[in-house]
């Protein structure tokens, strides 16, 4: 039998899209790790690393933090020989640059596939009010779902034209969402 693929995948959606919940199900299902780029910089912050004393006063604002914070961490965890165990990167790439730097460290490997967990703005934007997570403020939360808008959303396009953007919707139960996912990202990895 041959062993079971590990996909390279980056999980994008706007914040409040279930993208957490969904990420543990899949990093479980295929035997892969998931890195959380605001999760990394969340737990810099709680330890008052250098990282998280530089990243912090970006994060409460609900701005992103400058490129050259983060691009190293994520290349030093998922590129070179890190390509070959898999991984669901979610929370970057956030903008154009960034995700241009993703697919330089992805060489010669490459990724599987980028998926779209698709929630409308008015249903996110409750439930971030809802979760109450201390940047969470209104303005915060405004603030973040503009950059969304500008910086990250034209990376639909970006992944489109590679041929790697699958689109999912994100509305509705949990199971069924994940069964979505599950069967179009296999999809993806057959005709890759
Ligand atoms: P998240 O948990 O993904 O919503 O990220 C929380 C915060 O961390 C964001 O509002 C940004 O300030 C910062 N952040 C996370 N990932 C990135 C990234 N790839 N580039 C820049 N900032 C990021």
């Amino acid at each position: 039998m041959s062993e079971a693929v590990r996909p390279r995948l980056v999980i994008m959606g706007r914040q409040g899209a279930g993208k957490g919940t969904q990420c543990e199900l899949l990093s479980a299902h295929y035997g892969i790790d998931h890195l959380s780029t605001g999760d990394v910089l969340r737990a810099a912050v709680a330890e008052g690393s250098e990282l998280g004393v530089k990243a912090k006063g970006f994060m409460d604002a609900g701005d992103l933090v400058p490129d050259e914070l983060i691009t190293d961490i994520v290349a030093s965890r998922v590129g070179g020989e890190h390509a070959a165990a898999g991984f669901l990167l979610d929370g970057f790439p956030r903008n154009v640059g960034q995700a241009e730097a993703l697919v330089a460290m992805m060489e010669p490997a490459g990724l599987h596939a980028c998926v779209n967990l698709d929630v409308e703005e008015s249903v996110v934007r409750e439930r971030m009010m809802a979760r109450g997570r201390e940047d969470d403020t209104p303005e915060a939360i405004d603030r973040r779902l503009e950059l969304y808008a500008q910086e990250t959303a034209p990376l639909f396009d970006f992944f489109d034209n590679r041929g790697l953007l699958l689109v999912c919707d994100g509305f509705g139960e949990v199971e069924d969402i994940s069964a979505r996912l599950i069967a179009s990202i296999d999809q993806a990895i057959a005709g890759s």
